[in-house]
């Protein structure tokens, strides 16, 4: 066992020439073969690639994919995002839990087995979903899971599950996956049928560097990723960076609970998304690129290598890229391991290093000092996407779609209570009302845009628009209807925010558990409308001294569920045996009826009456 321990830990350094910064790489490895990273493989990763066993043992208790406990060799993850929980992953977890014998998060004794719940996996269009160590299996139902977990008790290869495979490049024997792309609306930028295979990059190619991140910020184009930064001024700050060498990211790490339009655009659009971090290359002076993968969509790993080696032989990626002397670049894929924050882009370069998963300190920003502290870009799959079409088609074309201010189209992950969950190419400007009659929604009540950290909108505004003047998203569009429980979703959303938090500040880390406890007080109708002032100004406060995105986004679920659907608070309210609300604040609420009448009242306003006395 020791020897097999010296050696797996030894070819998986060397493999990686012993190099601190691909420790992920490494411990993907370990993992992979001995089932945990324990003690005394960490003390001894740490001695061959000269760092201290702390280090390591910090990275490995950051990541969820990774453990320092032995796991078993087939590896059950279930779904356990909210849409997943609605359409009855609890019955999945029950039958996987009965037919092998274990609960969850238990690994079975014999280390077959092990079963456990982990963050949304990006399927939520086709939930209850789980992975089986890296292959997807969609649409569950309790029959399928039994049929599942028998076959696996007798054939322990995951990838025979697979006996279907789904649509498109699914259906490629790289991907072998059962997953549907689901595309339900193709608009015009890139979904598209009949895209000219590497126009944009030969055009870009024609062109000066400049003229390149001219052309792109003259489209208006905005990052997809939901902060929406104009992609032109980004590319110009790293271009003017002085520096001897840039790098370029693609963040295909989608986390964002209940998103999964990156699956499709990675299944579908390799080629455009490698060909869109190829005119970024150039036009910022860069040799490499990574493209970071969310380690859920590990089983897509293979086929983009293969997309990549491709584009290798045709001349698209290495040396004197099409020919111009002087251009050369090429790309890495960088898996993660299973942390939400990794789609903060500073906390994504800080992985791509080697490193914990956190957000960095800004400034300096990433396009000053970025990944190994040279100027990188980091840009979303769908942004990249976007650029190579703009290349393609002029920057004219490209700000002629969407609204006078946000241009060109969105890729939304629409899920939820709807007839027709899936992945839509909508121009900006689209109303949500517009969003749920195509997604097929019966009886919506909340459409939480955005995901998790998103907005959540009530009936009474489904006239808002999909924009960034308005309501700017990432693409997750999740809709719920009247027989769901408003306060039921804000705690799952903020047990997620709780489980994710990187725990770097104490506001996020504590704040979020805070909010959840009271939230649960609500719940159970043990609240007085005191709790509900706590929930405001603690929200306030964590959203005001939060470090990264994360932290200032939790308490939003809170906040836009008080203001959107007051009564259901207070109607979880607890009252006081005399029928009164315990701190029930009398002056605040007369402070209304006062405004309106013009006149204070005669029993609560002691000096009511007698003023000209005083
Ligand atoms: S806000 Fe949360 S996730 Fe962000 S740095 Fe602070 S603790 Fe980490």
């Amino acid at each position: 066992m020791k020897s097999n321990l010296d050696s797996v830990i030894a070819q998986a350094c060397n493999k990686h020439k012993n190099d601190p910064g691909r420790v992920i790489d490494i411990l993907w490895e370990i993992q992979k073969s001995l089932g945990c990273i324990n003690e005394d493989a960490m003390e001894k990763i740490a001695a061959t690639i000269n760092t201290s066993r702390v280090h390591i043992e910090g990275i490995v208790s950051f990541y969820s994919f990774f453990s320092e406990t032995p796991k078993g060799k087939i590896i059950i993850r279930l779904c356990g995002d909210i849409v997943d929980r609605h359409a009855g992953i609890d019955k999945i977890a029950a039958v996987f839990s009965e037919e092998l014998g274990i609960g969850i998060g238990q690994t079975s004794p014999d280390r077959k087995f092990s079963l456990e719940y982990t963050a949304c996996i990006g399927m939520s269009d086709q939930a209850p979903a789980a992975l089986v160590n890296e292959v997807a299996l969609t649409s569950l139902t309790p029959d399928s899971a039994r049929d599942i977990a028998r076959r696996l008790k007798s054939s322990s290869d995951p990838s025979k599950l697979v006996t279907v495979r789904g649509d498109g490049n699914n259906g490629n024997h790289l991907v072998n996956a059962m997953v549907k792309n689901n595309i339900r609306m193709k608009g015009e930028v890139i979904l598209a049928d009949g895209i000219q295979a590497e126009s944009g990059l030969k055009k870009a190619l024609s062109k000066t560097p400049l003229e390149v991140i001219q052309e792109i910020a003259e489209s208006g184009l905005r990052g997809r990723g939901g902060a929406g930064f104009p992609t032109g001024e980004k590319w110009k700050l790293a271009q003017k960076a002085e520096a001897n060498r840039r790098f370029v990211i693609c963040n295909a790490d989608e986390g964002e609970p209940g998103t999964f339009k990156d699956r499709v655009l990675l299944t579908e659009r390799a080629n455009l998304i490698f060909e869109g971090m190829t005119i970024a290359a150039y036009a910022v002076g860069s040799d490499s690129g990574i493209l970071y993968l969310r380690a859920e969509y590990a089983y897509l790993l293979p086929y983009l290598e293969s997309v990549m080696e491709e584009r290798r032989k045709s001349g698209l990626l290495g040396t004197a890229i099409c020919g111009k002397k002087g251009f050369d670049f090429d790309i890495r894929i960088q898996l993660g391991a299973g942390a939400y924050i990794c789609g903060e882009e500073s906390a994504l370069i800080s992985s791509c290093e080697g490193l914990r998963g956190e957000p960095k300190n800004r400034p300096p920003f990433p396009v000053e000092k970025g990944y190994l502290a040279k100027p990188t870009i980091v840009n979303n799959v769908e942004t990249f996407c976007c650029a190579a079409r703009i290349l393609d088609r002029g920057s004219a074309w490209f700000a002629g779609i969407g609204t006078k201010a946000s241009h060109g189209t969105k890729l939304l992950s629409i899920s939820g209570d709807c007839a027709k969950p899936g992945v839509y190419e909508i121009p900006y400007g689209v109303e949500i009302a517009a969003l749920l009659e195509m997604a097929g929604a019966e009886d919506p009540v909340i459409v939480q845009v955005g995901g998790a950290s998103g907005e959540m909108i009530g009936r009474g505004f489904f006239n808002r628009k999909i924009c960034f003047s308005d309501l700017p998203t990432g693409g997750a569009i999740t809709i719920f209807n009247s027989r769901r429980n408003v306060l039921a979703i804000v705690d799952y959303y903020l047990e997620f925010f709780a489980d994710e938090s990187c725990g770097y500040c104490t506001p996020c880390r504590v704040g979020t558990v805070f909010l959840r406890e009271r939230i649960q007080k609500v719940m159970h109708g043990f609240a007085e409308s005191a709790d509900l002032d706590y929930l405001k100004d603690l929200g306030k406060t964590i959203m005001m001294t939060s470090r990264c995105g994360l932290g200032s986004s939790a308490p939003k679920c809170v906040l836009n569920s008080m203001a959107q659907f007051p009564l259901v608070y207070s109607s979880h309210l607890k009252e006081s045996a005399d029928g009164l609300q315990p701190g029930f604040n009398i002056q605040k609420a007369l402070e209304e009826s006062r405004r309106i009448a013009k006149r204070k009242s005669m029993i609560y306003d002691p000096v009511f009456g007698n003023e000209n006395e005083r």
